[in-house]
C-alpha cells in the first residue's frame, strides 16, 4: 500500500470528522476510492466501509474478478493446498458492505482534478485516494525476459496461472533434471518466498524425483533467514540444493526462453524449468501519479542503488 499506517490512519480521521456535516447538511458522502483489489486494497476497502458505517462511499477499482493470494501459493505449488483455497471473489464487499466494486484499470491518476481514469474510459472523483497496485517487474531488467517470456520462464510471483504453470513445469520435470531460479535482489515483496519457494520445490522432487537438481541463482550475498533454510535443505534434502552468488557465477547475463538457458558471465546453465523473479519495484500506477521515489536499479551485490549511484 502507499498509504502508511499513520498517513491512512490520520486520512480516515479526517474522513470520519467530515461525516458529521455533510451527512447533516444532506450533501454527497465523501468517496474514496481504492485502486487495487488485492490484500491491501481490499482490506482497506472493507474497513473503510465497515468502521464508517456507510457514511463514506468506498468504490475499489480492480481488473480482476477473482483474487489468488501470493500467500500459500508456495505451499500449492508443494501439494500443501489446493489452489483453490487461493482463490478470493469479490462479492462479499458489495454485499456484505456496500462497496461499489468496478473490474477495470485504474489507467492515470489526475492529483489535481481528483479523478481516476479507467482503462474503459470513465473517469472516477474522490475525495481521498487509495493506491494500493502490488508489485511490477522492472522492464528490461534481465535480458531475454519480459511478460511473453513469462509462459516457458514463469516468475509465479503474482499468483494464479503462474503457480499453476510453474508447478505443473516441476511435476514434469524429466529424471534427474535440473530448476533453476533466478532469485531477485533487494528490495523484493516478501523477502523468504523465493527461499520457502525452494523448500517446496525440493520437497516435490525428493518424492518424485529424487536425482534432480536445483540451483538458485542468486546476485544476493545473503537472504532472508537463510541459516535456517539452508540448515533444512541439508537436513531434509542432502545435495540436491546449491545456492550459487555473483561471486561463483559472474551474475545473470541474460535467460534464453526457447533454449531455456540461463548465461552467466563465467558459465551457462540449461535447465527444465527456470524460474525468473525479476527485480521489482511499486505497481505502475503508483508511479505515475508521482508517489514513487527514483527508479532503484540492481547492483551486483543484490542491493539497489539510484542510478547514480
Ligand atoms: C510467493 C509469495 C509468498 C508470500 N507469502 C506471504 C505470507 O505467507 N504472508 C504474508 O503476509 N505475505 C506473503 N507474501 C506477500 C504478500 O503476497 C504481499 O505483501 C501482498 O500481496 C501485498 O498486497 P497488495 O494488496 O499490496 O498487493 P497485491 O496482492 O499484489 O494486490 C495488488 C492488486 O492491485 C491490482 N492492480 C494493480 N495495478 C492496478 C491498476 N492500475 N488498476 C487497478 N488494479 C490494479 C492487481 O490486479 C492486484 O489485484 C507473499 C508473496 C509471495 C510472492
Amino acid at each position: 500500500m502507499i498509504l502508511n499506517r499513520r498517513r491512512f490512519l490520520g486520512t480516515a480521521a479526517a474522513g470520519a470528522a467530515l461525516l458529521s456535516s455533510p451527512m447533516a447538511l444532506g450533501q454527497k458522502r465523501p468517496r474514496v476510492v481504492i485502486v487495487g483489489g488485492g490484500a491491501g486494497g481490499a482490506t482497506a476497502a472493507r474497513y473503510i466501509a465497515k468502521d464508517s458505517k456507510g457514511a463514506i462511499e468506498v468504490i475499489l477499482i480492480e481488473p480482476s474478478r477473482t483474487y489468488y493470494t501470493c500467500f500459500f501459493s508456495n505451499l500449492a505449488i508443494g501439494g500443501f493446498q489446493p489452489m483453490s483455497n487461493l482463490a478470493h471473489s469479490y462479492g462479499k464487499l458489495a454485499s456484505e458492505y456496500s462497496v461499489t466494486v468496478v473490474h477495470d484499470w485504474a489507467s492515470a491518476v489526475d492529483r489535481e482534478k481528483k479523478e481516476v481514469r479507467l482503462a474503459g474510459g470513465d473517469a472516477i472523483s474522490y475525495d481521498r485516494l487509495v493506491l494500493s497496485p502490488g508489485i511490477d517487474f522492472i522492464k528490461d531488467s534481465i535480458e531475454g525476459w519480459d511478460v511473453t517470456a513469462q509462459t516457458k520462464m514463469p516468475h509465479a510471483y503474482k499468483a494464479g496461472t503462474q503457480t499453476q504453470l510453474l508447478k505443473a513445469q516441476i511435476e514434469a520435470m524429466p529424471e534427474g533434471g535440473t530448476f533453476a531460479m533466478v532469485a531477485p535482489p533487494n528490495p523484493y515483496r516478501c523477502p523468504p518466498g523465493p527461499y520457502e519457494r525452494i523448500s517446496m520445490v525440493a520437497h516435490v522432487l525428493k518424492q518424485r524425483n529424487p536425482t534432480a537438481k536445483i540451483l538458485i541463482l542468486d546476485p544476493k550475498e545473503k537472504f532472508s533467514k537463510q541459516g535456517l533454510f539452508m540448515e533444512g535443505w541439508e537436513t531434509h534434502y542432502p545435495g540436491m540444493v546449491d545456492w550459487l552468488t555473483d561471486e561463483f557465477t559472474g551474475g545473470v547475463q541474460r535467460v534464453d526462453p526457447n533454449t531455456m538457458e540461463v548465461v552467466m558471465e563465467d558459465e551457462t546453465v540449461k535447465a527444465d524449468v527456470v524460474n525468473v523473479i525479476p527485480p521489482m519495484q511499486a505497481g505502475s500506477i503508483a508511479q505515475q501519479a508521482g508517489l514513487t521515489n527514483e527508479k532503484l536499479v540492481p547492483d551486483r551485490s543484490g542491493n539497489t542503488a539510484k542510478p547514480d549511484g
